[in-house]
């Protein structure tokens, strides 16, 4: 299977309303050329340095999201041409990219990521802190970033039912925040959810952007 043909083969299973970030993280420039020539334009880097790389050598159309963890002292290099941070998991973090934002006449658009699956993870704020940080934070006065909505991923599991429901839950969060802290902000309308394995019960559940990677570009080192 070529990379084209897989594209068109999970395009043709997306509604109109999902947006498909093509994640590439270790993959090389030439793979993500072939799905540019294929039509695909968003993609998605988990790592600051490989971004880097990719974007400079890549046509300046694409429009890049970051998934990963992001360092506060590595926002700066990013903010000229990042499109959306999805992993923005701290005060702090949120801050600083206002901060470059700013200063590069810029609005990068923002989404919290969650801990939702039940495994373990380092990463994302649980949904009692999201609460915590929305209340409790001026974000409103940041002109420099917009809050655009939330990601998470489920579960690393075979069980279907499980992940379901842990999308389930993201989807009663978004409407919950939104109903708490954005009714009358238009921007924030995004649910991050989906990827390769389960993107699928991710759009019934009421993704609008789905991170597939592997079903794209095929297995890759991690
Ligand atoms: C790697 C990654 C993906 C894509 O995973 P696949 O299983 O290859 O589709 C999606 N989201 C995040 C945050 C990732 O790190």
């Amino acid at each position: 299977m070529t990379i084209a043909s897989n594209l068109n083969k999970i395009k043709q299973t997306l509604p109109n309303n999902v947006k498909l970030v093509a994640v590439s993280k270790f993959h090389p420039t030439e793979a993500l050329e072939e799905a540019y020539n294929a039509g695909q334009k968003v993609f998605g880097e988990s790592r600051m340095q490989e971004l880097e790389v990719k974007q400079k050598s890549l046509p300046k159309d694409i429009e890049w999201h970051f998934i990963g963890h992001l360092q506060t002292n590595k926002v700066k290099a990013i903010v000229p041409y990042i499109h959306t941070i999805e992993s923005v998991d701290s005060w702090r973090l949120l801050c600083e990219i206002n901060k470059h934002a700013l200063s590069f006449n810029r609005i990068v658009n923002c989404m919290l990521e969650l801990h939702i699956a039940q495994e373990e993870s380092k990463y994302g704020l649980s949904i009692e802190e999201c609460k915590r940080f929305l209340s409790k934070n001026n974000w409103k006065s940041l002109q420099g970033i917009q809050i655009t909505g939330l990601m998470a991923m489920a579960s690393n599991t075979e069980e279907k039912e499980q992940i379901r429901n842990e999308f389930k839950l993201l989807k009663s969060t978004f409407d919950e925040i939104k109903d708490m802290f954005f009714k009358d902000i238009n921007y924030f309308s995004e649910i991050s959810m989906g990827m390769s394995y389960d993107y699928q019960i991710a759009i019934e559940e009421g993704s609008t952007i789905v991170r597939v990677g592997s079903a794209i570009f095929g297995n890759r080192r991690t």
